[in-house]
């Protein structure tokens, strides 16, 4: 059988794992970036990786086998991005009913989660204010942690250089080649045409641009997020922090990294921002709760993050029916899912395997409703 050709849209977390893979698989990879290596959706993550509160059971057992591919995956490579530090959990009163039944299934799933007192998770985690957690109960997630994922993606694409891949950045996809229902390539912005036997959007939250054709579009919610980095010297922070104020972690950089979830702003991707801004300031203001060192400080940087949510929030991974030659690869919590997606795709594309854990993932449950009126 000859080499298969792979081009990869997208030199993120994501594209970056495959790349690794199908190169590794003996496939002739191309990697395309609009921008530099790393810098989408995957340089503005909290990056926990994770498999915490992940629903249905089949996207939580998905996020655990992407945690033990991150701890394979690093000892490969020997690669330094991968933090198992460990998350500590608690709750404000109206979310206690809610932790310890989420708790309760992770732990009946298999998942190592237990409950340790206020003085254990005090012991662990020196600068946390002891008020802020009061008498909620405590969860500690030994196997949890975060990445580096600058040192990630180059890490991976370096490994992936080493077999046979090409990694071409600063040149924006602008089109699709395809003859019939074939895709055979793709058109850079300079104009310079990229032929191979398989083209994979690993393009994030732009998996919906409309460079491409409606058809092959993934469609997309994307939420945002804000991001505050600090510099706080003399205090130190191992584990990654999950609390009813706003998660902390520590960072490769030596800061701090805050972020919430569900913070209600008016930013968007147009806003501009600034370490002075007054949302840093309120973040770092809800930090200060738990580690209260952080009252007097201002943030050094701050990122929104948009959020590469595929249209009813699972991931979307794999071919379009009716389509040949095209394959989507696009999710949230991308992070922890990374590697054992790249592999898992790899295998699908190099050996027309079909991973069973894959099933409920597939893009055709979410396409565009005019292409399903059209295929159905
Ligand atoms: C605030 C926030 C917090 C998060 N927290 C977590 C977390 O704690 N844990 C977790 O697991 N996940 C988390 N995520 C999700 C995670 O960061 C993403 O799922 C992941 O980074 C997606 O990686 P990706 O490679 O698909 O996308 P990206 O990193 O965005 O890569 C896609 C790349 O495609 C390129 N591209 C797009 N269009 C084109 C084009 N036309 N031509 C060429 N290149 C193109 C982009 O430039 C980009 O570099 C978070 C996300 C956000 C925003």
């Amino acid at each position: 059988m000859s080499r298969q050709s792979i081009i990869i849209i997208g030199a993120g977390v994501l594209g970056a794992s495959l790349a690794f893979r199908l190169a590794q698989g003996g496939a002739k990879v191309t990697i395309i970036e609009a921008g530099e290596i790393g810098g989408g959706t995957s340089s503005t993550s909290f990056a926990w990786v994770n498999a915490h509160d992940k629903n249905p059971r089949g996207y939580h057992d998905l996020n655990v086998a992407g945690m033990a591919a991150h701890r394979l995956l690093a000892k490969e490579l020997d690669g330094d991005w991968y933090h198992e530090s460990g998350c500590l959990e608690w709750r404000d009163a109206g979310g206690r009913d809610a932790h310890v039944a989420n708790v309760d299934r992770l732990q009946s799933w298999g998942y190592d989660a237990r409950w340790i007192s206020a003085d254990q998770a005090l012991g662990l985690a020196p600068s946390i204010n002891s008020t802020a957690i009061g008498d909620a109960p405590v969860a500690l997630f030994p196997d949890e942690g975060w990445l580096d994922t600058g040192s990630y993606v180059r890490g991976l694409l370096a490994a992936a250089s080493a077999l046979d891949t090409t990694v071409v950045t600063n040149a924006r996809v602008s089109g699709v080649e395809w003859a019939g229902r074939k895709v055979e390539g793709v058109r850079a912005e300079a104009g310079i045409l990229y032929q191979a036997d398989t083209v994979v959007n690993c393009m994030g939250r732009w998996a919906d641009d409309p460079v491409l054709p409606e058809e092959l579009r993934v469609p997309m919610s994307p939420s945002y997020g804000l991001l505050v980095y600090v510099e706080l010297p003399g205090i130190h922070l191992d584990h990654v922090l999950f609390t009813p104020r706003c998660h902390i972690r520590p960072d490769s950089s030596g800061r701090l990294l805050i972020c919430k979830n569900d913070a209600i702003h008016a930013l968007g991707p147009d806003s501009i921002l600034d370490p002075a801004m007054p949302e840093a300031d309120a973040l770092i203001q809800e930090a200060s709760h738990v580690i209260p060192a952080l009252t007097s400080t201002k943030a050094s940087e701050v990122k929104l993050g948009i959020r590469a949510v595929p249209a009813d929030g699972l991931p979307a991974i794999g071919p379009i029916p009716g389509i040949d030659g095209y394959y989507v690869s696009v999710m949230h919590s991308g992070i922890t899912l990374a590697p054992v997606i790249g592999s898992m795709v790899a295998a699908e594309l190099l050996d027309g395997h079909r991973e069973a854990a894959l099933a409920p993932f597939r893009p055709d449950r979410i396409l565009f409703p005019g292409r399903k009126r059209k295929h159905a």
